[in-house]
């Protein structure tokens, strides 16, 4: 039988960052990717550049598939637009994937493609047969890793996207709009990349979904291709059990204000990288991933709980669009001032 000190299942950008930085440390490991290529999920592809003591292109060490920094974002409602200052990074979330798979194979890694983990049977992953130590479920929002560990499944929001050039709008900024017209319960997005627009909708009511989905796309060219997929819309879930540890969507790390899921994804991996790392150092005895969760909550956390209060606040004024727009505003208010504090988000 095949046999591993760390088992990754998932390819997406939080499995890859974990890959990346054990193998920063040579340390013995196997991801699995079920589909041939990265990126089959839709994405904004819009990365906010720092989080809490973070930033992105620390975590990411390249400037591979980065499109465009938009200085700023316009937010609008029915009652008037205002201006949030914090820049946005728009990737190329396919090239960015394939860059962090590049990083994470050029120290010794291995990354295998088109390989789908159907079970796990005790400390073997399987069709594979594969033995690890330890095994990380980066495996998206529906992980079954979450369901083998009894973890329960967190809330949904659902989105979709799409690739355009035609949007006349400035290309140093993103606009972000609530309007119940367009979608109740969410927003749409325009993302200006190098040469097109990534363009969207969301929201945490799935049942309005099909409805203005339809809507969105009568509202723009045919010629556009939409994909769409799930988002976690819940507070981060408990990240392990035993031997395993979850990361990414599959442990809900996103923000969910706004859906954002990459640089948060990043963070978590890349903490429960340098846990894993210490692990090693023990020949992996007394694994205890407790120590995860606590750095999680001690460095991430405030960031998640921050960013669903916010949700569930605007959720619940959504019946009053002057309310909500109203809220907003003082929202940003507050953030702006964070900003010029230097205090980051
Ligand atoms: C419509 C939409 C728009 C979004 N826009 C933004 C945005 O603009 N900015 C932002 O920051 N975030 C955004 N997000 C969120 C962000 O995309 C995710 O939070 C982030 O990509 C999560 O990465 P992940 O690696 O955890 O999961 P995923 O990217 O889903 O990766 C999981 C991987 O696991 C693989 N996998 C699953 N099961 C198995 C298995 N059994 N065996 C092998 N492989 C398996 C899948 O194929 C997949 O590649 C958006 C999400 C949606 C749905």
């Amino acid at each position: 039988m095949e046999k591993t000190d760390v088992l990754i299942i998932g390819g997406g950008v939080a499995g890859l960052t974990v890959a990346k930085f054990l193998a920063e440390e040579g340390i013995d490991y196997i991801l699995l990717e079920e589909h041939d290529d990265f990126f089959k999920k839709a994405c904004g592809e819009g990365v906010t550049p720092f989080l809490g003591n973070y930033a992105f292109f620390d975590l990411y060490e390249s400037k591979k598939g980065i499109e465009n920094v938009a200085e700023g974002s316009i937010i609008s409602t029915k009652y008037g637009a205002m201006e949030y200052p914090l820049p946005n990074i728009i990737c190329d979330k396919r090239e960015m994937e394939a860059e962090l798979a590049r990083q994470a194979t050029k120290k010794g890694g291995e990354i295998r493609m088109n390989t789908k983990c159907e079970d796990i049977a005790g400390n073997v992953a399987l069709p594979q047969e594969i033995k690890f130590k330890i095994c990380v479920g980066a495996d998206g929002i529906h992980s079954f890793i979450r369901k083998k560990l009894g973890i329960k499944n967190p809330d949904l929001g659902v989105g979709m996207y799409g690739i355009t050039e035609e949007i006349d709008k400035e290309r140093n900024k993103c606009y972000i709009e609530f309007k119940k017209e367009v979608i109740p319960y969410g927003y749409s997005w325009y993302f200006p990349k190098k040469d097109e627009w990534n363009i969207g909708i969301g929201t945490t009511r799935v049942e309005y979904f099909k409805e203005y989905s339809q809507k969105f796309k009568e509202m723009h060219s045919n010629e556009i291709k939409w994909n769409g997929s799930f988002l976690p819309v819940s507070k981060p879930l408990k990240p392990y059990s035993k031997n395993f540890a979850l990361v990414g969507d599959a442990a809900s790390h996103v923000i969910a204000l706004l859906g954002d899921g990459i640089l948060p994804s990043m963070i978590c991996a890349k903490i429960l990288a340098d846990v894993i790392i210490k692990f090693a150092k023990n020949d992996y005895r007394n694994i205890d991933f407790s120590i995860y969760e606590e750095r999680l909550k001690k460095e991430i956390y405030k960031h998640f709980l921050e960013g669903y209060r916010a949700y569930k606040i605007l959720s619940s004024i959504w019946f009053s669009e002057y309310l909500f727009h109203v809220f907003l505003k003082i929202m940003n208010r507050m953030a702006k001032k964070q900003i010029s504090a230097g205090a980051g988000i």
